[in-house]
């Protein structure tokens, strides 16, 4: 299919009657009912005085219809997905830090935003979910009715604000990033075309819908192929595979965390596996350990692709390929769609096999970060590079491999250690399944290192023992002084394991 520049023509490629969206156990949305849902939505958002443009915050359960509206949304006005978990506080702040104009609750939500909504002055719309009519179908209502309509209606323009979302917040307090609506076709293009969706594939989404993961692929990249996506109410391992075997899915993508709890749950669910043959396992967020992307493969039989993505990308860069091509453990794969450098600190250029910051360039990628002239400055090279603050490499083949994030950079009396070079030596250890390496704060050294690890179920191992692991593998200056053994490693909200504020949360700060 052609490529989009906006939500509403993404949404027109998919055959009329072919299902769209649906979710487990209901009823499916054809593409029809969605593009009608959509130019429904539009029509009631420009009365009720929201048009390009004009934001709003939306704070629905995963599932269907947090993927119409959406969508829906988008294809007029700006979308702000929340994450319905946040506290009054937390919506206080991402509202007013948006600048919502509009805020949609399920109706009979008793969400915390609702009362900041009021307390800010923005108008709520309560929407009605009406899944006999297909996964994903409602109607919205409002308790006021607006005093005039929007100044800018119908269709929004591939430079409009298509997507307003914060990032995840791991090295620093989150940050606001629009998207425009070309950035995020250009994104859900790039993946269509890496992982070759076609109107058969199902995806089973998995992913939380206010995080760029998620919408863009998990959602978005599967519709601009006319394929279809099963949105699930939210990951869990325990109902995985009753999904699986019921949505017989294509494929799924997910966040390293997720695909070991379902690796966990794997042994007693092979019938299942078996009769559901997966094209491929698609992982991203964080960096997928080697071992789990073996042992993914080797329980689904089915490749497992890694990709690397960020919020300001409109989540994807770079993809590992499908076969025929080989897909390389430990490395996030090539280029997929922007351009990808690896730059020195004056942002010129290093050559194949040299370690430094990663750089991206594309269409997909945001124009700045918003009310943060600081971020902005520092995000830009001269040359217009997006500085991931990423650090990597690139093979002379092409393949992409992070090393670290340059804030996570542990200083231990002057030596420079990656934190994520001594997680990957931890993680081949075999009793260990998690591990976060992590600074302390040291009288002398000015940083210490110390890792949390999380052993594999049913061993047990003792810290002397995985030190001396360590040891044999790793620069003396680079072995841990200390490994906690932990039940679980505190997660983010997308289920990344979380390095920052781990220190402190286990009382060695
Ligand atoms: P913040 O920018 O607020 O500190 P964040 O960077 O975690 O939070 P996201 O935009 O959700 O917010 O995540 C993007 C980052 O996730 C990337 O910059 C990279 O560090 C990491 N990442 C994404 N995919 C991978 C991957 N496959 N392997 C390793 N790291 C990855
Ligand atoms: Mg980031």
């Amino acid at each position: 299919p052609p490529s989009a520049t906006t939500l509403h023509a993404l949404i027109q490629h998919g055959a009329e009657n072919a299902p769209a969206l649906s979710s487990p156990g209901g009823v499916p949305l054809s593409f029809g009912a969605l593009r009608a849902l959509a130019d429904r939505t539009v029509a009631t958002l420009n009365a009720q005085g929201i048009g390009r443009g004009d934001r709003v915050a939306i704070v629905l359960p995963n599932g269907p219809e947090m993927a119409t509206a959406f969508i829906s949304v988008a294809s007029g006005a700006t979308s702000a997905p929340l994450n319905p978990s946040y506290k009054g506080d937390e919506f206080e702040f991402y509202m007013s830090d948006l600048k919502a104009k509009l805020l949609i609750v399920a109706e009979g939500s008793e969400s915390p935003s609702i009362a900041v909504a009021a307390k800010l002055g923005v108008a709520v719309a309560h929407l009605i979910s009406t899944p006999e009519q297909g996964a994903g179908s409602f109607t919205l209502t409002f308790a006021e009715q607006a005093s005039a309509p929007a100044e800018n209606p119908g269709p929004a323009e591939p430079d409009d604000i298509a997507l307003v979302l914060h990032t995840s917040g791991t090295t620093s307090r989150p940050k606001i990033v629009p998207l425009k609506q070309s950035n995020v076709c250009a994104s859900a293009r790039n993946i269509r075309t890496a992982l070759a969706f076609t109107p058969e594939d199902r995806g089973l989404n998995i992913m939380p819908l206010f995080h760029i993961h998620g919408l863009i692929a998990g959602v978005l990249a599967p519709l601009s192929a006319g394929g279809q996506v099963c949105c699930s109410p939210g990951f869990n391992a325990l109902k995985f595979f009753g999904w699986m075997e019921e949505v017989k899915p294509t494929w799924y993508t997910g966040v390293p965390t997720m695909h070991q709890a379902i690796l966990g749950r794997a042994a007693r669910n092979r019938e299942i596996i078996a009769s559901t043959p997966l094209r491929f396992i698609r992982s991203s967020s964080s960096s997928l350990p080697p071992q789990v992307l073996r042992e993914l493969e080797e329980t689904f039989n089915a490749p497992v692709i890694e990709a690397y993505g960020m919020t300001e990308a409109a989540h994807q860069m770079a993809s590992n390929p499908l076969p025929p091509k080989p897909n390389r453990p430990g490395s996030v794969g090539l280029a997929a769609g922007p351009e990808i450098a690896v730059v020195d600190h004056d942002g010129e250029p290093l050559p194949a096999g040299e370690t430094g910051e990663i750089v991206i360039r594309g269409d997909n990628v945001m124009s700045g970060y918003e009310n943060n002239d600081k971020a902005n400055a520092e995000a830009f090279t001269r040359q217009g590079w997006f500085r991931t603050g990423d650090q990597g490499v690139i093979s002379p083949d092409g393949y992409l491999t992070i090393t670290g994030r340059l804030k996570e950079i542990i200083n231990r009396g002057g030596e420079k250690i990656s934190p994520r070079e001594v997680d990957e030596v931890l993680m081949d250890h075999p009793a260990v399944s998690q591990c976060v390496t992590f600074a302390v704060p040291h009288d002398k050294l000015g940083e210490d290192i110390c890792a949390a690890i999380v052993l594999r179920e049913g061993v047990s191992a003792l810290e002397k023992e995985i030190r001396g692991f360590a040891s044999e593998r790793l620069a003396a200056f680079k072995v841990p002084s200390k490994i906690v053994i932990l039940d679980e490693i505190p997660k983010g909200a997308t289920g990344k394991l979380q390095r920052i504020g781990l220190a402190e949360k286990l009382g060695l700060a």
